[in-house]
């Protein structure tokens, strides 16, 4: 984490690549370690609540988190007819399997974090997105999600893969094997989707998943949300399908019929979000499926 001081203010900046910093002001630091994976710091910021970052990147901020939740939960959660088993890969802050553990159809729900230190930390300084980690629907394993979906022999109806960044550990989530790992735990309608980077700055990485993805099912996609924690705010998540199409199949009703409410996801926003810019579009075309 940087921590720029002035005489006046701590500011936490987050550099994206040598070309772009961001920064919060930050009032307090709650939490700060290092784990065998990565460092791990809870803040206490003056515009957006608490913050968590690994390896000095921002995770989540308190007061824009439920952007990113609901967008990555609530978008397969609802393409998918009845999602019961539901394996999540990595948010070891809690608030991806909150948002799951919303649905009542949901019987299961594996987590499969790397890093206990996030989560410890997150129970304790961010009980907003970590409220529902003790929920016996979830079973909460620490472990490395590539070795998960690599061995286990439990079938899953929607798998969230709610990654940090391409580096450390996090890097083979981006690639192929990992992806036929999932397809193959994956029932027949079963669905994944993933944490996708920028669109804006990085492009490569999005071309990089959707060629993966592309190569191994049938419906291959990309979704895009807006939030106020990531460089440009401007932020993206893979989906892939091996039966229902996300826009296609995609019955609103059954969001008014669920008694949810949500602060960002709506049945317009589930269409207006598979609506992409025409950039990011030339970027993709050759690869987008189905
Ligand atoms: N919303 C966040 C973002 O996009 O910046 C991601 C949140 S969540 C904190 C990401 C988690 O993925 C981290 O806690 C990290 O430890 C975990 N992670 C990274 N590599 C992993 C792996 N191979 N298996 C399981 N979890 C992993």
């Amino acid at each position: 984490m940087n921590l720029g001081k002035t005489k006046a203010a701590m500011w936490v900046e987050e550099p994206t690549g040598d070309f772009l910093k961001v920064g919060f002001r930050a009032d307090k630091v709650l939490f700060s370690g290092k784990s065998e994976f990565q460092s791990v710091d809870v803040i206490e910021t003056r515009g957006h609540g608490k913050m968590l970052l690994n390896d000095g990147l921002v995770m989540l901020t308190e007061r824009d988190e439920f952007i990113y939740h609901d967008m990555i939960t609530h978008v397969p959660m609802f393409t998918h007819p009845n999602p019961k088993s539901v394996l999540v890969i990595g948010g070891g802050d809690g608030g991806t399997a909150r948002e799951v553990l919303r649905h009542k159809g949901v019987e299961s729900v594996v987590m499969v974090e790397i890093d206990g230190m996030v989560v410890d930390a997150c129970k304790e300084f961010i009980p907003q997105t970590a409220s529902d980690l003790s929920n016996p629907k979830l079973e909460l394993i620490i472990g490395d999600g590539v070795d998960y979906v690599a061995t286990t022999k439990k079938k899953f109806d929607v798998v969230i893969v709610d990654s940090t960044d391409p580096i450390g550990p996090a890097t083979p989530l981006f690639g192929t094997e990992f992806y036929q790992n999932i397809k193959n735990i994956l029932n027949d309608d079963g669905i994944v989707v993933s944490q996708a980077e920028s669109p804006f700055y990085f492009a490569e990485t999005q071309q990089s998943l959707l060629g993966i993805i592309g190569g191994l099912f049938p419906i291959a996609t990309i979704y895009n949300f807006n939030n106020m924690g990531y460089p440009g705010g401007f932020w993206s998540f893979t989906f892939a399908s091996k039966g229902p199409h996300p826009t296609k199949d995609f019955k609103a009703a059954r969001v008014k019929e669920s008694g949810l409410d949500f602060g960002y996801y709506n049945e317009d926003i589930h269409h207006a979000a598979f609506c992409l810019p025409s950039f990011q579009k030339r970027n993709l075309a050759e690869k987008i499926k189905g």
